[in-house]
């Protein structure tokens, strides 16, 4: 049995020999693929695509109108994506075109924040968007219950649904306290919809499968279960951050004809019944097409988990897991450290530096600490052996 540190160790160009079915060119994307499957969303009862538009990462117009003509029908953007420009794009990219799409916004409405100045946020996003409602309307990357605790949240989303300008409610998530932030809402009916860091990394199953080949360590077995919570009472799941950090170059060499790393990890998710689609960035035409191409698949094959658990043993060890906190408590200097480690994934994996230092500029002091930080007790708080110490000193390099 190969174990994950040994197969690091073997580097990747024994892994790629270790990879039966290796491949050494880019897989050819099949053409002009298309959306083939629609899915209920929950309750909502909104028809959506498998695979949809997150504009996190651009603010192009062409892309969205590209990804239309693909069969993506949902978008979804955010007040502070690309400081207000993705927002922007969607208006121009969707103005004749709004009553052909479902499209999803959002807002950071804190603890303290009063319906009077959420209303002000969702009719900015309006404005940008051009249309004069959302089908839904998320309180974005909530990761403290006290801003669910906020009975201005609810009050504002009843308003605004009576005055038509929002369909549903959601909560989008993927930091620390995912698990409670969610039971939370759904405990006291606060959504329609959640859109949740998911992938198979965070999936028991995924490492069950893969227990005779590689040791691994899963972490977050809260996470399937609050979604099947989610699914008993029929609130829309999608799910974000299906790519596991998102190394999609370092797959290249191992994938074949029409299977991608990338597709395989979408399948994983869109065949589990905790999730009904899924939102990707969309950055380029090849990547949408590359995306869509796994549309209509619910089931993994033997290709598809075989690119997985290469993923897995090569990126494990240096993916802080979204919703996991087990290290929470080990810094005395109160560094919070998936949050730190996550806006560090955005810059180095995603290289979307404007979304990382949004972020990490509302980390409060966010990693500085560790700049001067001589005991590096953090240092085994991880059991996934992710070397807190140094990546949280990177992110305050790059980002404060
Ligand atoms: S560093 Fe490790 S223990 Fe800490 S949140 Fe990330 S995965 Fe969990
Ligand atoms: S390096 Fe020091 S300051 Fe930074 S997280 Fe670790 S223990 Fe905290």
């Amino acid at each position: 049995m190969i174990d994950r540190r040994d197969f690091l160790r073997l580097g990747t160009g024994a892994a790629l020999s270790l990879a039966a079915g290796a491949q050494s060119a880019p897989p050819a994307a099949s053409a002009q693929p298309r959306i083939r499957r629609y899915v209920r969303l929950g309750r909502t009862g909104l028809e959506i695509s498998d695979i949809s538009f997150g504009s996190a990462s651009s603010s192009d117009p062409a892309l969205i109108r590209y990804a239309l003509d693909r069969g993506v029908n949902y978008f979804d953007t955010a007040e502070s994506y690309r400081f207000g420009y993705a927002e922007e794009a969607m208006g121009a990219a969707l103005l004749g075109i709004r009553d052909k799409v479902v499209l999803a916004s959002k807002t950071k409405a804190g603890a303290a924040h009063t319906r009077t100045q959420m209303m002000q946020a969702l009719e900015g996003s309006l404005r940008r968007l051009k249309t004069d409602h959302v089908d839904v309307y998320f309180n974005h990357a909530v990761n403290d219950i006290k801003r669910l605790q906020n009975e201005e949240w609810r009050e504002f989303t009843e308003i605004a649904k009576r005055q038509g300008k929002i369909r549903f409610r959601g909560l989008s998530g993927h930091g620390s306290h995912l698990i409670e932030c969610l039971d939370y809402a759904i405990e006291h009916d606060l959504v329609d919809v959640v859109l949740v860091a998911y992938n198979f990394g965070q999936d028991p199953d995924f490492y069950d499968k893969l227990r005779h080949t590689f040791h691994f360590v899963a972490m977050q077995p809260g996470l399937p279960q609050v979604l099947e919570r989610a699914k008993q009472k029929d609130i829309g799941v999608i799910a974000m951050k299906t790519l596991m950090g998102a190394r999609l170059n370092d797959m290249r060499p191992y994938e074949g004809p029409g299977v991608t790393f990338a597709q395989a990890a979408f399948r994983w998710v869109l065949a589990s019944p905790r999730v009904d689609a899924l939102l990707i960035s969309m950055t380029s035409k090849d990547e949408i097409a590359e995306y869509v191409g796994a549309s209509g698949h619910a089931e993994v094959s033997q290709d598809d988990l075989r690119l997985l658990g290469i993923y897995a043993a090569l990126h494990a060890a240096s993916y802080c897991q979204h919703g996991c906190n087990v290290c929470e408590g080990s810094c005395p200097q109160d560094v919070p450290i998936a949050e730190v480690l996550r806006t560090r994934m955005y810059a180095v994996d995603y290289r979307n530096m404007s979304l990382a230092r949004t972020d990490y500029a509302q980390l409060g002091g966010g990693a500085n600490a560790c700049l001067a930080c001589a005991h590096q007790r953090c240092l085994t708080a991880c059991p996934k052996g992710i070397p807190i110490a140094r990546f949280t000193r990177d992110a305050a390099l790059r980002l404060a």
